[in-house]
């Protein structure tokens, strides 16, 4: 099953295009698309009806304009630094012992196409698997974490890495939550339509040139593991949003440095998932000669050695 957020409505997307959650099922869910977390089994055991497939639904085109964030309002939002070794090399730290973890602020969801203010000349890339909870709760074990996930998608962690590194400690969480710094999408693609959940081919490019490529197999704590260690401090909700890291290659971890420049094109994909597409404008930053020589304009201040992580 794949669930799309369609102008604010739920939506199944089908070969023919989008099916209204809330009018195919007569009112039983929908259109709330945060919502159907909540009724997460029912809608699965519906879903797995096979009466359903003498429906007579009528799926209506999709402009990709009107795709929003597949999870819109996730009480909690979970992220991952340095859960790929290459990323954690490449970042100057040595392999975690303890998954590194932060928050996205839900303020900066975002849809899978949009256009995105960039606030500054450090803004850096890192797309991510990003799964999303099903049935939640309290210490889940490894063995159990597929099973009470809703599904997954692909996703962006956008980061401004002067911010994450200005004062005594790196503000993660701040960083990494400018408006529209966490698109995701294009769907919420449940488990079972993965080949496998654990190995999927995940790489981005920007302007048609890749610059990050990898495999979820790579993770230091795979989803499950993640899962179990999560949920042994914090309880999951159903439709909370788990960021799992990104791979190597990302801006601050070039030789020199490089940022996202008004008009470059993000593509973060996910094989079997999606593809994300973000364009970048100028947020009006006003330090001319950092906007154009951001790579070069980062001060020793700023210039951390085990700076770029997350
Ligand atoms: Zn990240």
């Amino acid at each position: 099953m794949r669930l799309i957020n369609l102008d604010g409505r739920v939506a199944l997307l089908t070969a023919d295009g989008a099916v209204d959650l809330h009018e195919a099922t007569h009112g039983q869910f929908g259109p709330d698309p945060q919502e159907v977390f909540t009724h997460w089994e029912d809608l699965l055991t519906w879903a797995n009806d096979p009466a359903l497939r003498l429906a007579q639904w009528v799926p209506v085109a999709i402009d990709p304009e009107r795709l929003r964030a597949p999870v819109p309002a996730p009480r909690q939002v979970f992220a991952v630094g340095l859960n790929y070794q290459a990323h954690a090399d490449e970042s100057g730290f040595v392999k975690p012992s303890e998954p590194v973890v932060f928050t996205k602020y839900a303020s900066s969801l975002a849809g899978p196409q949009t256009t995105v203010a960039l606030p500054s000349a450090w803004v850096d890339w890192e797309v991510e698997l990003v799964v999303v909870v099903g049935r939640g709760g309290r210490n889940i074990p490894a063995s159990a974490g597929w099973a009470r996930m809703a599904g997954v998608c692909v996703g962006q962690d956008l980061s401004e890495r002067r911010r994450q590194h200005a004062g005594p400690a790196p503000q993660f969480s701040l960083a990494k939550s400018f408006e529209g710094f966490s698109p995701t999408g294009p769907a919420l693609v449940t488990i079972d339509e993965l080949p496998d959940p654990d190995r999927l081919e995940i790489s981005a490019t920007i302007d048609g040139k890749t610059v990050q490529h990898a495999w979820t197999s790579d993770m230091i704590f795979p989803v499950p593991e993640l899962i179990e260690r999560l949920s042994t401090v914090v309880e999951l909700f159903p439709g909370d949003l788990i960021f799992t890291g990104t791979p190597a290659g990302v801006g601050a971890g070039a030789s020199p440095p490089r940022y996202l420049q008004p008009g470059n094109v993000l593509r973060s994909r996910i094989a079997d998932v999606g593809e994300l597409t973000q364009t970048f404008t100028d947020g009006g930053f006003t330090d001319a000669a950092a906007a154009q020589d951001g790579n070069a304009a980062r001060t020793p201040k700023h210039a951390l050695t085990a700076a770029q992580g997350g």
